[in-house]
């Protein structure tokens, strides 16, 4: 294949200061090292963690300047001379995990996202919210070429990381997985994998649109945090046996639900935090977690093995998850109604324009 032709200019939103806003503009387009490939990014979905660096939400710096962005889907135009498992023209995905070192004690057991070194895509290096974005080429996701580059482009980070957080529940097919914050972005893909795994649904968010598209994603039931006057009651109530869910997988964007969890899961069940909110903490009574005998865990992303498993999913036909495509250019709106919690699903921006 003739190499493609590579600008030395492109249109990037660069986050100039931290709490915004993003600024469009023309930067230049950088060179992939030897071990990493030069991806055209042709969509890129919007998450909340890129929101969550902009307003400096945690306690971990980002590099300022910054080109957000995470969940980058385009197609290969440039690889570096140590590169040999990944063409040019080939489709690929820039994921969180931009890059790990391969050999630290967490690499080598294969979890890459505890990596003592890592790079993190539209973090501590420039991410996807560009028009070509590097990534070391051992990491970048592999995406076949029938699949659409819009539709996969919200499964390499929300996919990838609730598919990953449902397995480490370990919750068996015929069970019953408590979803919160399953009205957004993560949520949404939540509901999907968790279908496609077997399980039944409770959805937990707020509002009527995040309402029918959480049963049209196959929620079996939905609890309105806004409206119910008890949570904990209104979410055993709608687990099959009363007993409440087997697992709750927390992806809300605020702190209540992680201190309330623990006392809706079931004897036995397991709670996966996988939302970020900041500044909050996890609330479990002693008392009820050791009599439950409750298992609560952190879950952080996914490894290589979870992004194959989770883009073979997609191409499969098993999840489909509504999404909203609108330019590059204006991604500050996209974060401001984010902020609003008002998205339903993900937004993805289309980086032609
Ligand atoms: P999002 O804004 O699309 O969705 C968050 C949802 O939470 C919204 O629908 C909102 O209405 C809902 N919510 C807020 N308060 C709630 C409450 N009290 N009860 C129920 N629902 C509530 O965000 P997203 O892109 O889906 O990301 C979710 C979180 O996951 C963010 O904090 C993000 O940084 C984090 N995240 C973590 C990982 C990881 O590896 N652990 C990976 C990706 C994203
Ligand atoms: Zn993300």
């Amino acid at each position: 294949m003739a190499a493609p032709e590579i600008p030395t200019e492109q249109w990037a939103q660069v986050l100039e200061k931290t709490g915004g806003p993003v600024v469009y503009k023309k930067i230049p387009v950088q060179k992939p090292g030897p071990d990493e490939v030069l991806i055209n990014v042709k969509y890129s979905g919007v998450c909340h963690t890129d929101l969550h660096a902009v307003m400096g939400d945690w306690p971990l710096s980002t590099k300022i300047p910054l080109v957000g962005g995470h969940e980058g889907a385009g197609v290969v135009v440039a690889r570096g001379e140590l590169v040999d498992n990944i063409e040019i023209g080939d489709h690929a995905g820039i994921k969180w995990l931009n890059g790990s070192c391969l050999h630290c004690t967490y690499c080598r057991q294969a979890h890459e996202p505890l990596c003592t070194k890592p790079l993190l895509s539209g973090y501590t290096v420039d991410g996807s919210f560009q028009q070509y974005a590097i990534a070391k080429a051992a990491h970048v996701a592999r995406i076949p070429k029938e699949v659409s580059l819009e539709a996969i482009a919200p499964v390499l980070c929300a996919g990838i990381t609730v598919y990953k957080g449902l397995k480490k529940s370990h919750a068996r097919p015929g069970q019953t997985v408590a979803i919160v914050g399953a009205g957004g972005g993560l949520g949404n893909m939540a509901l999907q994998y968790a279908k496609a795994m077997g399980l039944h649904t409770i959805a937990i968010d707020g509002g009527e649109a995040k309402e029918k598209a959480c049963k049209e994603l196959g929620a079996q039931a939905f609890v309105d945090f806004t409206k119910s006057k008890d949570i904990v009651a209104d979410v055993k109530a709608a687990s099959p046996d009363g007993l409440g869910p087997h697992a709750v997988i927390l992806l809300a964007v605020s702190e209540g639900p992680f201190q309330q969890a623990a006392d809706y899961v079931r004897p036995f069940g397991t709670i996966i935090c996988i939302g970020l909110p900041a500044n909050a903490y996890i609330k479990a009574p002693v008392f009820s977690t050791v009599i439950k005998m409750i298992k609560i865990k952190g879950s952080y992303v996914g490894n290589r093995q979870d992004t194959e498993e989770a883009i073979d999913f997609f191409a499969r036909g098993l999840i489909k998850c509504p999404y909203k495509v609108v330019g590059l250019s204006e991604l500050q709106s996209v974060y401001d109604m984010m902020a609003d919690m008002k998205i339903v699903g993900r937004y993805v921006v289309d980086t032609s324009r």
